[in-house]
């Protein structure tokens, strides 16, 4: 039997079940997981076996792997990654040519990442035409709205991550290309940041815009107002996060394949050209076991886990359908994966840890550092067994294991298999103890209240519905007398964590990560420019990969918030 919440439910039925032409469900959640399982399974010889553990994984909840492998695994030609990126090169044709890559892999459910710091600037010379160019911005603009238009069947509106680099003549447009709330929506922004911008930063130094055509100086602007009008859009808008190109590379792990320019939608698979990567979460809440009434976590399950889901998601890369030759070529030759958690907040609380103390960030880094060993360990069984990556020779690898795997781990947001698993969102703290959660794409909206909240209140009898009624409203406990205070301090949510709670959960999720954390900060409404602007300098000290905060109020709507206070 499968425990799904009504929420979960509706989701799957309105866009992970199969369907006829006349949009009737054709399976149950049941079959579904039966479904992909076998369809995983069928890349191993014996596909029995383990087509059993990973219809066991799943059905449990225990583990669900990115949504477009749950909506298309054992669908003809179906696509089954979260995760990609393509290359952005500066002549029409290969502007268009990606535009139309990126429209089918959205008609998939896959999302695009793209750096668009080859495109010559705005007014530049154009040869074949003798006109000027329009610059990066008016090309994501036609980006975005192909993307609007291709709502991928009405099961999910598309993703991209837009990126330009801090040195590129055009980056003062970009900073401010999303200040109109109605404007490139279907984008998340980033900067591409390198040391040396913000070494020049700190020093109040000057700063050089190069031209990538002609390789000369456009202008020269003092570092510091870029930083400044940086933050404040972000104060204002969400947009632009950071992704620190440097350190992205330093951790690359076939740098002689090329350099990594961009990440996917959510800042969490930093990708070569043509890459994709599939993820897959582990479902943390469902690993404490209680003895002799103290909570712990229970290493063997976890272990046990990983293994599996490790070779669910390598599976994947065999039996999966690509879209162009050049994707099929790179995805194989490397075979990245990403695996990472969801419920992290909710084991927190089992734990009776607070989210918001150094224990919970010790606890993070000895969590992820577990995930990452035995990650390992399994992909380098998986190479004895079945080979190693083809490019293991080029990496950066060479002098430990053979690896099946150039990259293990991802921390992805888990936006909606974490609604379908019933927990909290992958490593961020509870959005709120009381929420609307809104539908996608017009669907309905409906009040939910956090199961282990009304849970722990029912055991120390406390539960009623006058509490209800002003949790409802509150949407926090922050000014209910009813409720003790270790209890309050347990079910702190995202806006009243401190900031630096925030980044350094992510801090500690990254250090044990190889490919990279996708992580919202989010701020209270009151929260300053000079805020935004500590956050964003802390990450670059803390050697994050990339930095994305958002401001309570501060949008009408984001392309991955499903949430909102009551
Ligand atoms: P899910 O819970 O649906 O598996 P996540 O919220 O964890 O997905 O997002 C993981 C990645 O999936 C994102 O970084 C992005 O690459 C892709 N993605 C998420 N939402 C969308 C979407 N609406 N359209 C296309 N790709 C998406």
């Amino acid at each position: 039997m499968i425990t799904l919440t009504n929420n979960a439910l509706q989701i799957l039925r309105d866009r992970y079940l199969l369907k006829d032409k006349n949009r009737n469900v054709l399976e149950t959640p049941e079959q579904m997981f039966r479904r992909v399982a076998r369809f995983v399974a069928s890349a191993e010889e014996d596909n029995i076996k383990w087509e059993t553990k990973f219809f066991e994984l799943m059905s449990k909840l225990e583990f669900l792997p990115n949504s477009p492998t749950l909506m298309n695994a054992g669908v003809i030609k179906g696509q089954l990654s979260a995760c990609f990126v393509l290359p952005v090169k500066d002549s029409l044709e290969d502007i268009f040519s990606t535009l139309k890559n990126s429209a089918l892999i959205h008609q998939s459910g896959g999302g695009t990442g793209f750096n668009f710091s080859e495109l010559r600037p705005k007014g530049d010379w154009v040869t074949s035409s003798g006109g000027t160019s329009s610059g990066p911005v008016a090309f994501m603009k036609i980006y975005d709205a192909a993307t609007e238009y291709v709502k991928q069947g009405g099961k999910r509106r598309g993703a991209n991550m837009g990126i330009l680099n801090i040195n590129h003549p055009d980056i003062e447009e970009f900073i401010n290309s999303k200040s109109d709330d109605r404007i490139i929506q279907n984008f998340n922004i980033s900067v591409g940041i390198t040391d040396d911008f913000m070494k020049a930063v700190q020093k109040d130094l000057y700063w050089d815009l190069i031209n990538p055509r002609t390789k000369t100086i456009a202008k020269t602007i003092k570092a510091l107002h870029l930083w400044e009008n940086i933050v404040q859009q972000a104060w204002k808008t969400g947009d632009p996060g950071l992704v620190f190109l440097d350190i992205i590379n330093a951790y690359n792990p076939l740098p002689d394949s090329g350099k990594i320019q961009s990440t996917n939608p959510c800042g969490e698979v930093p990708l070569l050209d043509y890459e994709s990567c599939n993820l897959g979460s582990i479902n943390l809440s469902k690993l404490v076991i209680v003895s002799s009434n103290t909570p712990r976590i229970n290493w063997v399950k976890l272990a046990d886990l990983i293994a599996v889901s490790i070779r669910f998601l390598d599976n994947i890369i065999s039996v999966n359908h690509y879209l162009l030759p050049e994707i099929e070529a790179i995805t194989k030759a490397h075979r990245k994966i990403g695996l990472g958690v969801m419920g992290w907040a909710e084991l927190l609380i089992q734990l009776e840890i607070p989210y918001a103390s150094d224990e919970a960030v010790q606890l993070a880094e000895k969590l992820m550092n577990f995930i990452k060993e035995n990650s390992y360990k399994a992909s380098s069984q998986l190479a004895k067994e079945k080979g190693a990556f083809p490019q293991w020779g080029n990496s950066h690898y060479l002098n430990d294991i053979k690896l099946r795997n150039a990259t293990c781990n991802s921390i992805a947001p888990t936006g909606t298999i974490s609604v379908i698993a019933n927990t909290s969102y992958s490593i961020e703290p509870l959005f709120a103890l009381a929420y609307d959660r809104v539908g996608i794409l017009g669907g309905k909206t409906q009040t939910e209240m956090n199961s282990l909240f009304v849970q722990k209140m029912n055991v120390s009898g406390l539960w009623n519905q006058k509490l209800k009624k002003e949790i409802l409203e509150h949407g926090s406990l922050d000014n209910i007398d009813l409720v003790p205070d270790e209890v309050k301090k347990l079910f702190k949510t995202s806006l009243e964590i401190p900031w630096r709670y925030h980044l350094l959960h992510q801090k500690a999720f990254q250090k044990y990560t190889d490919n990279a954390v996708s992580k919202t900060v989010n701020l209270p409404e009151n929260a300053t420019i000079t805020d935004v602007s500590e956050i964003y300098y802390t990450a670059w000290k803390y050697q994050l990969k990339g930095i994305t905060t958002y401001r309570y109020g501060s949008k009408d709507r984001q392309v991955l918030q499903k949430c909102n206070l009551n």
